[in-house]
């Protein structure tokens, strides 16, 4: 029998994973809140349903990807969840996954977190990353649904937090490393040279940096702080001179700063002719 999914928001993510499931023939009832994101996907055999409430009665699996999950929790208050299996593929934390699985579940519901790593043009390849945990049976019923919106799925197992998990911790890898890129085109640009050639060149050795990262990683979880290559000392000196080279330059000096205390902190605890790994220490 073909599966009924509610595909529920129309926003630049969910119209493009309604889309992907409309062409690859699934049965897709549409809701967002505004009507208007509906129209294009009514055009290739999307129905779209305005009253909720009935469009989840008439659905057995539920796929969200809605702004948040206040919105979700907003939405779906006071509306029956029996007897239905309901992936979440808005982003949030770890908590909001737990508190969602434990009050869609009470109210009768399978429930699977997703954390969608990937923009709207890059969903519907074999290489799209979706992280998903839950409650595996609503993991077997979907998976092959969820191989259409991205090809590369990691089920991590019952616990709903863990999918949100990975994916802050990827984001905040992704994004430290674009803020710190930032920081290096202004450097670039106040010496009059190209952004463009800084990013040629970070996408040039972007295999060492990554290198470093897993190396640092195996470092932090074998605990192994000492004996570096380049000491905590060192690598702080970077920031001494970055701090000063914004404010001779006249540059934002927020990153250097928030930098130059973390190393700093290395430095009092002790850590100075440690590893870079000893800075977890200070985090923790
Ligand atoms: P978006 O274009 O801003 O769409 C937001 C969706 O939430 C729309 O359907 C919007 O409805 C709905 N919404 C917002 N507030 C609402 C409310 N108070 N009541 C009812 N509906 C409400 O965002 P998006 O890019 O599609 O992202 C959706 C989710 O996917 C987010 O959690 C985002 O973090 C995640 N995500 C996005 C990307 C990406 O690259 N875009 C990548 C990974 C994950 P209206 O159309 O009526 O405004």
């Amino acid at each position: 029998m073909k599966e009924r999914i509610l595909m529920m928001g129309l926003g630049a993510m969910g119209s493009v994973l309604a889309k992907l499931l409309l062409e690859n023939g699934k049965s897709v009832t549409l809701w967002n809140r505004s009507e208007e994101k509906a129209r294009p996907l009514k055009a290739i055999g999307g129905i779209y349903t305005p009253d909720l409430s009935e469009a989840v009665a008439a659905n057995d699996i539920i796929i969200i990807c809605l702004h948040d999950y206040a919105v979700t929790e907003q939405v779906l208050q006071g509306i029956s969840l029996e007897g239905k299996t309901i992936v979440q593929l808005s982003t949030g934390t770890p908590q909001d996954a737990r508190l969602m699985a434990a009050s869609f579940e009470h109210r009768g519901a399978v429930y699977l977190d997703g954390a969608i790593l990937a923009t709207p043009s890059q969903m519907g390849t074999p290489h799209t990353p979706i992280f998903l945990s839950g409650n595996k049976l609503a993991w077997t019923r979907t998976e092959a649904i969820l191989r259409i919106l991205g090809g590369a799925l990691s089920y991590y197992g019952e616990a709903p937090g863990i999918a949100a998990a990975w994916d802050i911790a990827a984001l905040s890898s992704m994004f430290g490393m674009m803020i710190g890129f930032l920081n290096g085109a202004r450097i670039v640009e106040s010496e009059g040279l190209q952004v463009a050639d800084l990013g040629n060149m970070v996408y040039e050795i972007a295999p060492v940096l990554a290198q470093m990262v897993k190396d640092t990683s195996d470092d932090i979880q074998q605990q192994k702080y000492d004996n570096p290559q380049s000491s905590l000392d060192i690598c702080a000196g970077t920031f001494d001179l970055m701090v000063r080279l914004s404010a001779e330059n006249k540059l934002d000096p927020g990153f250097a700063q928030f930098a130059r205390q973390l190393f700093r902190k290395g430095l009092d605890a002790g850590y100075g002719q440690q590893r870079i790994s000893a800075l977890m220490k200070v985090l923790r």
